[in-house]
């Protein structure tokens, strides 16, 4: 975080710069007004997207007395739960005319604002005999400054993108199919607009994705991306990405289906259900005989356990996932399915759903899957597992390729979360209304929507 009090002469230059990178075709941003009171006057605030990991936020303003302390109070706002943060600015006691700059950082170790996601914010203005002055909220559309956004809009549906009109057309078209079609096969609607920010390439898109862990496989790549409940990155768009938005948009669905304050669908079953809203799977399909021949499918009732990590192992996942929730649909039909993830929803474990909805456990139609695919039952020894199915079934297993598994659980209180990964290990309280001082508190403090409601993850092997 880094704190300025430049005077004028580099105000305009610093400006000019901003303003030359970014040249959004919408400016939702750049909300020039003026508030005042009898000592203040607010010339000028706004908050700027510099690239995938940095928002600029800036204020100019004009006052009698001399300024203590400036304060930036901002919200990521979310269907779901809204998180924040603070940035303080030492103001250092002068008066008159001043630009103050507050830098946040939103993607390193400590934080993830994902590109797409709305802000709201205002600034805290105190002298040193108290609180003058508290600006109206604005708000803001995180959007990467590298490039020109455009947008399309449909009632449930919002895309940005840049260059090719195309990308707009077909990613909008695929968003709305999708969420027509999951939507019905899992009887919900999902009640929000669903956000959607298309780049061109991976290699363009890299900086918009959270950071990799030093363990990620580098033949995996990233193609797309949940990073919010309602939102939705593709970073390539050479080749099939009106798939992978049929992909990540499902997981939009699957999660408003299936995921409960408690109950939380297991990783196989909501990438199982995004690759089967897809067109094509021909990759996947190809890892998953290669497994069946080699007889190396995953057990539901224990996945998560070993998360695959590597090319392979990841699209055997998939195609793994997408047979048998193909093989549950085929076999039980849409309304059995749609119950699944209702029964699931409401707080029951994936094997105690199964027992449920299709009266036999996780392993019993796993045997039953392993019939269908040629292979012998196994006699799975009937003692608890090690592991809690409802801890493995929060841990989507490509978590391992973006470097965090989430734990997040949101029954104990809507405003606290906690992340862990392989690394790092991070608990966090909603500083919205908190007045943190230190630059490090709130690096600390400030959580993620992504991180908060999970990454589900589309990969592919780099050709
Ligand atoms: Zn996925």
């Amino acid at each position: 975080m880094v704190n300025l009090q430049i005077n004028r002469a580099i105000f305009s230059v610093l400006l000019l710069s901003i303003l030359s990178i970014y040249l959004l075709s919408e400016k939702p941003a750049n909300v020039a007004y003026a508030q005042a009171n009898d000592d203040i006057k607010i010339i000028e605030s706004k908050a700027t997207g510099i690239d995938p990991k940095k928002i600029v936020f800036q204020i100019t303003l004009d006052s009698q007395s001399s300024i203590k302390e400036i304060e930036l109070n901002y919200i990521l706002e979310s269907p779901e739960t809204n998180v924040g943060g603070t940035q303080n600015i030492d103001a250092q006691g002068k008066s008159g005319y001043q630009l103050f700059i507050t830098e946040l950082s939103t993607n390193d170790s400590s934080r993830y604002i994902p590109i797409g996601v709305t802000l709201t914010y205002s600034w805290t203005i105190e002298s040193d005999t108290g609180t003058l002055f508290t600006t109206e909220k604005q708000t803001y559309v995180f959007l990467d400054g590298r490039f020109d956004w455009k947008k399309k809009e449909s009632n449930t549906v919002e895309v940005f993108y840049y260059g090719d009109d195309q990308r707009g057309v077909t990613g909008i078209g695929a968003a709305k199919d999708t969420l027509e079609r999951i939507a019905g096969l899992l009887q919900v609607e999902v009640p929000y607009k669903v956000k959607i920010v298309i780049w061109d390439t991976e290699k363009n898109g890299e900086a918009a994705q959270r950071s990799r862990g030093s363990t990620f496989d580098a033949a995996v790549s990233t193609l797309g991306t949940r990073v919010a409940t309602d939102l939705v990155h593709i970073y390539e768009t050479r080749g099939s990405y009106a798939d992978t938005t049929r992909h990540e948009i499902a997981h939009i669905v699957t999660h408003v289906a299936g995921d409960g304050s408690i109950g939380k669908i297991p990783a196989w079953l909501d990438e199982g259900t995004a690759v089967y809203a897809q067109k094509t799977t021909t990759g996947r399909e190809f890892a998953l005989k290669q497994a069946v021949r080699q007889n190396t499918l995953f057990r539901p009732k224990t996945e998560g356990v070993g998360a695959p990590n590597t090319s392979k192992t990841v699209d055997a996942f998939y195609g793994q996932s997408h047979a048998m929730v193909t093989f549950i649909i085929s076999t039980w039909g849409e309304q059995k399915f749609s119950e699944l993830f209702s029964v699931i929803k409401a707080g029951s474990t994936p094997d105690g759903a199964f027992q449920a909805v299709y009266g036999v456990d996780l392993d019993d139609f796993y045997n039953q899957y392993r019939n269908h695919e040629g292979l012998e039952p196994i006699e799975f020894q009937n003692t608890e597992l090690q592991t809690a199915p409802k801890a493995s079934a929060t841990q989507p297993p490509y978590t391992i390729a973006t470097g965090t598994k989430i734990t997040s659980d949101s029954k104990t209180n809507k405003q606290n979360s906690s992340i862990s990964s392989p690394s790092t290990s991070i608990d966090s309280k909603d500083s919205a209304n908190r007045k943190g001082r230190s630059a490090l508190t709130v690096g600390l403090i400030t959580i993620l929507l992504a991180v908060i409601l999970g990454f589900a993850s589309f990969r592919l092997v780099k050709q």
